[in-house]
């Protein structure tokens, strides 16, 4: 599929976006990295092609078990062809257990765990929790049920249907990763709204990109073990072995 005939509409963080000539978007999944907001940037070789192979992996299983999503398909590896939807301005993350900004937000005196939740790396969350963030502002900014209402981000029943996909999403999510011996940390997903309002789950799902995923054994011994973008953000492993060794467990084979 040539790109002469699309348009190119934006560069995120990992992923450039064209527009294709039938109004569909085009992701082409690059090698970039970026974390803390873009500050830290950096290329690992094949990055790009693992994160295209587990969104269409983790697309393919939703689709299965009816989530609604902007998944089209694939013509090359790394370019996926997805639905053109309006994005809803929020991002949702979805938390199995304590990590990430939320223990940066806790110590600041930012925001309040559940009770009885220690205030710890790798804490359970009974029940899960799940958070708001803006998406098109410079820095991501939590935001409550008040400030998206009010800005017609989304309304009461639109908040009550992504809360119940997300839950739906983390459960197939869950159980698919067990197996494999990873636990799923917290992840972040966005929306998007059909002409018709219908709404779908857009961006990408599943990748340790957008997701904390932990070697199972190893927290149960209670070390955590970051099979994610933990590793550059903290620069405690080398990313593309590690996304290798997530990308070898899901697919059950030896090699990419
Ligand atoms: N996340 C993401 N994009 C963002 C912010 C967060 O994909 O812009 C993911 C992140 O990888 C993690 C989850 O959402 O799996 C929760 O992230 P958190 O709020 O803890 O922020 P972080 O520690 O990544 O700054």
């Amino acid at each position: 599929m040539s790109k002469s005939n699309m348009t190119y509409l934006s560069s995120g963080k990992a992923k450039d976006i064209y527009e294709t000539a039938d109004g569909n978007l085009l992701f082409e999944f690059t090698d970039r990295v970026t974390a803390f907001d873009g500050k830290k940037r950096a290329e690992y070789q094949e990055k790009g092609e693992i994160i295209y192979r587990l969104a269409e992996y983790w697309f393919g299983i939703l689709e299965a078990e009816k989530v609604h999503t902007h998944y089209i398909g694939c013509p090359t590896p790394t370019r996926m062809i997805v639905r053109h939807p309006d994005i809803i301005p929020v991002e949702v993350i979805r938390r199995n257990y304590v990590a990430g900004s939320l223990l940066r937000r806790y110590e600041a005196g930012e925001v309040k765990l559940p009770e009885g939740v220690k205030p710890e790396e790798g804490a359970p969350l009974p029940g899960g929790m799940i958070e708001f963030t803006t998406k098109f502002e410079e820095v991501d900014r939590p935001v409550d049920m008040e400030e998206i209402l009010s800005n017609n981000w989304m309304n009461g029943l639109e908040i009550e249907h992504i809360t119940d996909m997300t839950s739906r999403i983390n459960t197939i999510l869950i159980r698919e990763l067990y197996d494999r011996g990873i636990i799923l940390a917290d992840f972040k997903v966005e929306y998007g709204r059909e002409k018709n309002s219908e709404i779908l789950l857009a961006d990408e799902v599943g990748t340790p990109d957008g997701c904390r995923f932990r070697d199972k054994t190893e927290f149960e011994d209670g070390v955590i073990s970051s099979l994610d973008k933990d590793v550059f953000r903290k620069g405690t492993g080398d990313l593309s072995t590690v996304y290798g060794e997530l990308f070898k467990r899901l697919q059950n084979q030896e090699e990419m």
